[in-house]
């Protein structure tokens, strides 16, 4: 395998996709030898088989707004891989959906699963709907239109969505009511439910608490404390909101946030009351993180438009919004005032620019394959308990996440370390989670 011929030809094949390049480019870049070390993966042709989707679901969306409009969305489930697993992956509902992104999403998803030690395929789905500014009904019908068409295409043992950006509890609610009641059974399909049907303890927090775990297991390769360290993140959503939680009962410091409208940067760190407003204005109200300026005037710059890292002063970096959100120039700007690590939240939130950066600099650098794996990795747990009828204790959730992020962190280090003592979190991950795949997929033959 050459890693550039592959790439041009998948940019032939399916052009206008760049995240999806972007993303394949990656992975290929850093497994190139060890896949080249074995000629039997390609006599099966793996890589053309890896890099292109099982299957494709596209679909029409309608459903009826507040004033009795059709609207129409287009609908998307990328089924990636299911090697190791049933297919699992979130659900997107963004105005920027497409499928560049969906299948972006769903290839990095596999090597995710991979890691996590559970038995997971690969996928994502979603729908270029923004739940932005629509009424709790809108998003009831848009959700049951959603479904109405999907349902067909998943189930326990076949493909189990959850939720992403702008699909939380509510929407996994509302498209698993539908789900239930055209499929006829209860079985968990769906993780991320409410507490009160099936869904499990801890998920809710899983992803930004399992970022944190994953940032201890890496600081601690230096000896390094958490405690008073300055954290800068984006986004202030589901992942950004458990990770700044996490952080803070650790003691660390919280400097900034962000929405796609702009950043607050908070030079003496959030206080507890500060994020817990935070979290009420996000949660309960939908608001801006702008407002927050108003809550508490002089606590905080907020930044129109702009992504914190260019005006933070930290040691961290927590990158939690979205693909592509932190280029080469904030990279070097993050660098350049001292920033020691890098623990990615989002999926692919720094660009192969910055990357570079990070790794030439060989500061901690983890890509979002390894440190967000925690989400996903207690919904297998959710599946888990769905499968026993059991729910277990918030503890008993929480110690195997950070067991599995132990694990993660491991497998990183055990495939990414360099001569020179270097771990190359990026190189290590794409590894493991590829050759997991790998095997399975030789051992099952052409399929
Ligand atoms: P949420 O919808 O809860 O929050 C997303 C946050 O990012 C919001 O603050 C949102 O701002 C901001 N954001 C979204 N799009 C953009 C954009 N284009 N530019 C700037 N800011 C943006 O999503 P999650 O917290 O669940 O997801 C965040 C990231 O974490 C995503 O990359 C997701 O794939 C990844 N992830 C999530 C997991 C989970 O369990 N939820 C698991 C693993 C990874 P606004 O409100 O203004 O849109």
């Amino acid at each position: 395998m050459k890693v550039t011929e592959v790439i041009s030809d998948l940019k032939r094949r399916f052009p206008n996709e760049p995240e999806y390049h972007q993303a394949v480019e990656e992975v290929l870049t850093s497994i190139e030898d060890v896949y080249n070390s074995y000629p039997q993966f390609e006599r099966y042709n793996l890589i053309e088989r890896l890099c292109v989707p099982d299957r494709i679901l596209s679909f029409r969306v309608s459903w009826v707004d507040d004033a009795g409009n059709v609207r129409t969305n287009m609908g998307y489930r990328v089924q990636h891989n299911n090697a190791i697993g049933p297919y699992k992956g979130g659900i997107r509902f963004h105005a920027s959906v497409n499928q560049s992104i969906l299948k972006f999403l769903a290839f990095e998803q596999t090597f995710k699963n991979s890691l996590t030690t559970l038995a997971m395929g690969g996928a994502k789905g979603g729908s270029d709907f923004s739940p932005k500014g629509k009424s709790d009904m809108e998003i009831m019908r848009f959700c049951q239109a959603f479904v109405r068409e999907l349902w067909r295409q998943i189930g326990p043992e076949r493909d189990v969505p959850a939720g992403d950006i702008g699909v939380g509890g509510r929407e996994v609610a509302y498209m698993y009511g539908m789900y239930k009641n055209l499929a006829r059974e209860n079985t968990g399909t769906f993780t991320g439910k409410g507490i009160d049907f099936g869904g499990s303890l801890i998920r809710p927090e899983a992803t930004g608490y399992g970022n944190v775990y994953f940032l201890l297991n890496m600081l601690a390769t230096r000896g390094i404390d958490i405690k008073g360290k300055r954290v800068a993140i984006s986004g202030s959503g589901n992942v950004a909101l458990y990770t700044a939680e996490k952080l803070m009962s650790l003691g660390a410091v919280v400097v900034s946030m962000s929405d796609s409208d702009g950043s607050i940067v908070i030079p003496d760190g959030l206080t507890q009351e500060q994020f817990d407003y935070i979290f009420s204005l996000k949660n309960d109200y939908r608001g801006r993180i702008r407002e927050f300026v108003d809550e508490y005037p002089g606590a905080a710059t907020y930044y129109q438009r702009e992504r914190p890292w260019k005006h933070v002063n930290c040691d961290i970096a927590m990158p939690s919004a979205t693909q592509n959100e932190l280029d080469g120039d904030d990279a070097r700007a993050l660098l350049a005032q001292g920033c020691i690590a890098v623990s990615e939240g989002a999926n692919m939130p720094s660009t192969p620019d910055a990357v570079k950066e990070f790794i030439n600099a060989k500061i901690l650098y983890a890509p979002g394959k390894a440190a967000n794996a925690g989400g996903v990795s207690v919904s297998g747990l959710e599946m888990a308990q769905n499968a026993q009828m059991l729910s277990w204790s918030a503890e008993e959730v929480d110690n195997k996440l950070q067991s599995i992020m132990a694990n993660i962190h491991e497998q990183c280090v055990k495939f990414g370390k360099e001569p020179s003592g270097y771990v190359n979190y990026v190189k290590g991950a794409n590894i493991s989670g590829f050759m997991k795949v790998a095997r399975a997929m030789m051992a099952q033959g052409v399929l």
